[in-house]
């Protein structure tokens, strides 16, 4: 199977994007008839100078702090931090845990980081998910953070509008807390994966139990397994996490990262694929049903329904029953 490496410009980084985009927004010195140009006189004074001058350096001054604001993350190398089940630090109790930290990631994704006590990692197996609640309202999230972290865990949140968690989320304030559990039935396949092609299809903020799995198969030592991810995003200022897989396959050569975008405005800049992951997409990038290949897939309702059948059904069904695969090689998470 010939595993083609995508085009950089498939995995072009939307927050890195949409970040020189803000800045050079405001830095882009005003066009001629703007504000500032219109309230100098036609001959500068000195006055008028100065003015400027200290106008400038108010523009740099704020710079850097409004840069924070918006900064992909910075993924690190991967970290094989695999564990067993079992030795979790929550279990299925609810803990109320304090937020630590937020920061927008991109224009409408949040990376969280929550408190635990000191000394103390999540110590979460690979390929599982906490349970959040806030509000009355439960929803699953996959850390991004490895167990090599001590003292805190992160997640990283898309936020839709609305009254549903990840709103809620985003406007926590720092130091209220978020009850979290971890129950069983959200432990999926465990490292090693038994494979030794991994296809990784991801839709919106399904790519994070992805970066989880391969945090375990690129930070481990003497692991071989070739790994394609086909993330399916919205636009490119909704890729999530682009910057973390640009990173790690141009490190990794094993892995293989092609970005489709579904609704990217036709004539944007954008020369990487479009449209949703179809068959066309699967069988040339993902290893076919015949070789030791597994495929994972995690996205919205309808990418389940089209890819391999209802979440919560372990019958295969859909794209992938149809391209042959069998149930046993298909792990919804
Ligand atoms: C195993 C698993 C792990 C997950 N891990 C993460 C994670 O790490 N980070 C993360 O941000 N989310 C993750 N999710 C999704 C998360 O659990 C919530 O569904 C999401 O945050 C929306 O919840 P909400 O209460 O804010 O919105 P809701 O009130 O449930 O929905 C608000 C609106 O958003 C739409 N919507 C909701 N979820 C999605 C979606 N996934 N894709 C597209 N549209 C959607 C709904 O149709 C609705 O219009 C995960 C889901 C699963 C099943």
């Amino acid at each position: 199977m010939h595993m083609r490496r995508a085009p950089s410009n498939e995995r072009l980084d939307a927050s890195r994007g949409a970040t020189r985009r803000a800045v050079a927004a405001r830095t882009t010195a005003p066009k001629r008839g703007g504000v500032l140009v219109r309230l100098l006189p036609d001959k500068p004074t000195a006055a008028a100078g100065l003015a400027l001058l200290a106008a400038a350096c108010l523009l740099l001054l704020r710079m850097p702090a409004r840069r924070a604001q918006l900064r992909p993350r910075a993924p690190g190398p991967p970290t094989a931090g695999a564990l067993p089940p079992g030795e979790c630090a929550l279990d299925a109790s609810w803990r109320p845990l304090p937020l630590a930290a937020r920061r927008y990631v991109s224009r409408d994704a949040v990376l969280l980081r929550f408190g635990l006590d000191a000394g103390e990692s999540l110590r979460l197996p690979t390929c599982a998910c906490l349970l959040a609640r806030a509000g009355g309202v439960v929803r699953p999230y996959t850390p991004v953070s490895t167990n090599a972290l001590v003292g805190s865990f992160e997640l990283l949140v898309k936020v839709y509008a609305g009254a549903g968690l990840s709103a809620r989320l985003a406007e926590l304030p720092i130091g209220d807390t978020v009850d979290f559990s971890h129950v069983p039935k959200n432990v999926k396949v465990q490292f090693p994966f038994g494979a030794a092609h991994l296809a990784m299809i991801a839709g919106g903020s399904g790519v994070t139990p992805m970066l989880q799995a391969l945090h375990a198969v690129l930070g481990s030592p003497g692991d071989e397994t070739a790994v394609t991810v086909l993330a399916s995003h919205k636009t490119r200022e909704d890729a999530l996490a682009v910057e973390a897989l640009d990173a790690w396959a141009d490190a990794h050569p094993r892995l293989t990262v092609v970005t489709t975008l579904t609704r990217e405005p036709a004539g944007s800049a954008w020369a990487g694929r479009r449209g949703r992951v179809d068959a066309r997409l699967v069988s040339e990038y993902v290893a076919p049903p015949h070789a030791d290949v597994k495929v994972f897939v995690c996205g919205p309702p309808g990418m389940y329904e089209a890819l391999a059948g209802p979440r919560d059904d372990p019958a295969l069904a859909g794209l992938l029953r149809d391209l042959g695969y069998a149930a046993d090689q298909v792990v919804k998470f």
